[in-house]
């Protein structure tokens, strides 16, 4: 599976958005970053520091200034990792900085605008180019899945119910890594379609949140694109390979505001940093290198991200800068941030042949249909030769493949319509009998119209099995034929160029900053004096730079500390919130929740390793949910509803009040003798008319004596579970009312069936 070991660092790009109208206008002083494109350097400058304070210089393998073409940056950064991925690597790009910096402006861009489009459409007609141009013997098969990760959860975005359903578990498979267990994934055919689930996804983030700008600085949201390949190798069989695109839009990176605030907001602010934080804490420990620990799982961000950082994948980070002087913390915050990323080394590999290869099923269903179509076809030519006593041409059966796709169908039209010129003839030929019986005559022609039926019904199985068959193949893009290249060749030619002098831009500037690099080693060597004096001088002006250089990292070291220290305040101060939210949920538990309720909550509990986290068992235990779940209660006839283990105990308990579930209290009628006149009395007997009520005891008495469902004799144990009423399917209450009084009970297999009269 594993081809190319070779390691390589992530790649760190810059990008900086031009001061908006709003800065402009607020302040004189300018953008505080300057960019060396050349040497691919970034030059911070401190709005409050003195003049005489160094500058802070960063570099990175490109930076892009305020005048930078969404084109440049795509073809010299993003576009050989977009080619490593059709390879069959795996690639994650993701934009990383403060709101409002150019995040999504970089990912996503305008669309409708050719020259201001993304890396995501750029993406998208990358590939779908690709495979236009490839060669035939190549199979794509091109699948995108949207989400978004919020307040820790991952919610699908193609999903319609997402906003209601809970969110999706993260799982992990030793061959592909973490993944998301129940992911829409659509299978795309054009740069349409994949357009299309873009917008759906962005629709729903959209819809899920009440203000989308304040949403996507605090979600993250990950566009992922496989695209599968198979190619026949030199073994004469077909090897697949699969690239998998992760294209990441992170939410702000500034820190989330939580002084002050308390309970779910509280909780939200410290969700938001914790994700961020846990991809610092691992861009750290990968840079770092020599802790062994990589806290991966200390967020879900950075578990999906786990293969893309320090693992199987190609990285770009693209880390966006705004040059107001106002957040010239925040951009120096995620300079070091991105500078720290460029020391994490990947381990890049060709998945070859993996084993979940979406392709290889396609291929399978396919040759199955196929194979069902051929032997339909053979069928019926076997068919037709039985009834028209023809020769097999066995010629015809050294059709290609190709050919004989085209043909199955059209054979078995042909076929259908001259079994049914066939069968109408032979009904003529029936009619037109004369010395045949009626009877006989009919039986024929039913016989035949029944051939008929049976011949329209298995055109029809064909007909919806081609149509699978036809669905299936489409979805897989055959290299240069599905795709129709609209560009001409002077087209292509120039894009040819424009990536050679990409490629070119990138090599000089990797010789750039090596021969700086060298330069500062090799100096030292090449300087040979003349006289002492030349000599004090060159080392009194190396001392200064050296002296300079000092400063520049006892400063850092100042600005590292104090922002630990910052970031510890804050931590602490978190800490300090949460743990008193935690003792006044204690309270309530300790005070409030009967220890025998908190005992049966603290049982359920359960530690899930994969998830990490305590979770609640269900109610239900998993093994006999189903089983239990469909049993239906046994019904006693006669009763309201059924019965449930409850119910039996209360009957077995008597009448005790405590189980009594209607007529709590007997309010029994004083037994006076009624003193109501004779109409009176016929219009009661009027209102309660019913056939079944003219002889009740209680009726004739004027009174009606309440019982309650549950009234059941004192000897019953409780261990009679399945009592049930005897069959009294009587139409009004009251004479259920009075076959309530029946019982029989029905023991276990065995024993005596005894029937007991209540009343
Ligand atoms: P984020 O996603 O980081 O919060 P956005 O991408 O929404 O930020 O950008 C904020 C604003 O800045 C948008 O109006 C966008 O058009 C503008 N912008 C960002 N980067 C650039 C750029 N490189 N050139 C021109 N405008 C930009
Ligand atoms: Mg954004």
């Amino acid at each position: 599976m594993s081809k190319n070991k070779s390691s390589e660092s992530v790649k760190v790009v810059v990008r900086c958005r031009p001061l908006s109208r709003k800065e402009e206008s607020s302040g004189p002083a300018g953008g505080i970053v300057q960019m060396d494109l050349r040497l691919g350097q970034v030059i911070l400058r401190n709005p409050r520091a003195p003049p005489s304070e160094p500058q802070k210089t960063f570099t990175f393998d490109a930076v892009y200034d305020a005048n930078s073409k969404q084109r440049e940056l795509y073809d010299e950064s993003v576009r050989p990792l977009i080619d490593s991925v059709l390879a069959g690597f795996n690639g994650t790009i993701f934009a990383y900085g403060q709101t409002g910096t150019g995040k999504t402006y970089t990912m996503q861009g305008a669309w409708l605008d050719p020259e201001k489009r993304g890396v995501i459409p750029n993406a998208f007609d990358h590939v779908f180019t690709h495979i236009s141009r490839s060669q035939s013997d190549k199979q794509y098969l091109v699948r995108a899945s949207y989400l978004e990760i919020y307040l820790e959860e991952i919610r699908d975005l193609l999903d319609p119910n997402h906003t209601n359903a809970r969110g999706l578990e993260l799982r992990e498979n030793p061959d592909t890594g973490v993944y998301v267990q129940d992911l829409t994934s659509c299978v795309c055919k054009s740069i349409k379609e994949i357009e299309e689930v873009m917008n759906v996804g962005n629709q729903a983030r959209a819809v899920g949140a009440t203000d989308m700008n304040e949403h996507s600085s605090r979600s993250h949201a990950l566009f992922l694109i496989t695209v599968e390949c198979s190619q026949p190798g030199p073994d004469g069989r077909k090897h697949i390979r699969v690239g998998r695109l992760n294209l990441v839009d992170l939410a702000g990176s500034e820190r989330q505001a939580k002084t002050g605030v308390q309970g779910e907001r509280l909780k939200e602010a410290a969700k938001i940093n914790l994700s961020l934080s846990a991809l610092g804490n691992v861009i750290s420990a990968l840079a770092d290198g020599r802790s062994g620990h990589v806290p991966y799982r200390d967020s879900k961000l950075t578990r999906l991200l786990q293969d893309s950082l320090g693992g199987n994948a190609k990285t770009v980070m693209v880390a966006t800068l705004g040059p107001a002087p106002q957040h010239y913390d925040e951009t120096l915050t995620t300079l070091r941030y991105a500078n720290r990323a460029k020391n994490i080394q990947n381990q890049p590999r060709v998945n070859e042949d993996p084993k979940d290869a979406l392709l290889r099923e396609f291929q399978r269903e396919i040759a199955r249909l196929r194979a069902q179509l051929n032997y339909r076809k053979w069928r019926s030519k076997q068919k037709n030769e039985q009834m028209e006593g023809e020769s097999w041409d066995g010629d015809r059966e050294k059709e290609t493949e190709g050919e004989e796709d085209e043909e199955v169908e059209k054979e078995a039209e042909e076929y259908v319509k001259l079994e049914e010129q066939r069968l109408e003839r032979e009904k003529e030929a029936i009619r037109g009998d004369e010395y045949m019986v009626a009877e006989e005559k009919q039986r024929l022609l039913g016989e035949k119209e029944r051939m008929m039926v049976d011949l329209r019904k298995e055109q029809e199985a064909t007909e919806q099995l081609t149509a699978k068959y036809k669905a299936m193949e489409s979805k897989l893009l055959v290299g240069g034929k599905n795709i129709i290249d609209h560009t001409n060749e002077q087209q292509k030619m120039l894009e040819m160029k424009r990536q050679e002098i990409a490629e070119q831009t990138r090599n000089e500037r990797e010789i750039q900053q090596q021969m700086l690099a060298q330069d500062e080693e090799t100096l030292e060597l090449r300087e040979t004096f003349t006289s002492l004096q030349q000599e004090v001088e060159a080392k009194t002006k190396k001392l200064k730079k050296l002296y300079t250089k000092l400063q520049c990292i006892k400063a850092e070291i100042k600005d590292v500390n104090d922002e630990h220290v910052k970031s510890r305040q804050e931590l602490e101060q978190t800490q300090n919130e949460l743990t008193r939210e935690l003792k006044f949920k204690y309270l309530i538990i300790e005070n409030f929740i009967p220890p025998e309720e908190k005992n049966k909550i603290m049982n359920r509990l359960i530690f899930d390793p994969e998830e990490d986290q305590w979770k609640f068992q269900p109610l239900v235990p998993a093994e006999s949910k189903s089983s239990q779940m469909k049993k239906r209660p046994t019904s006693a006839v006669g009763y309201k509803r059924p019965l449930s283990q409850y119910a039996r105990v209360a009957i077995a308990m008597g009448g005790h009040s405590r189980y009594r579930a209607e007529n709590i209290m007997f309010l029994e009628l004083d037994v006076t003798p009624p003193n109501t006149t004779l109409f009176d009395r016929s219009k009661d007997a009027e209102l309660n008319q019913s056939p079944s009520l003219d002889n009740s005891p209680t009726k004739e008495k004027g009174i009606r004596k309440s019982h309650s469902w549950c009234q059941t004799p004192k000897s019953m144990t409780s261990s009679s579970s399945n009592v049930s009423l005897a069959a009294c399917h009587t139409a009004t209450p009251a004479a259920a009312h009075d076959c309530l009084t029946d019982f029989s009970v029905r023991p276990t297999a065995g024993t005596q069936t005894h029937h007991r009269h209540l009343c």
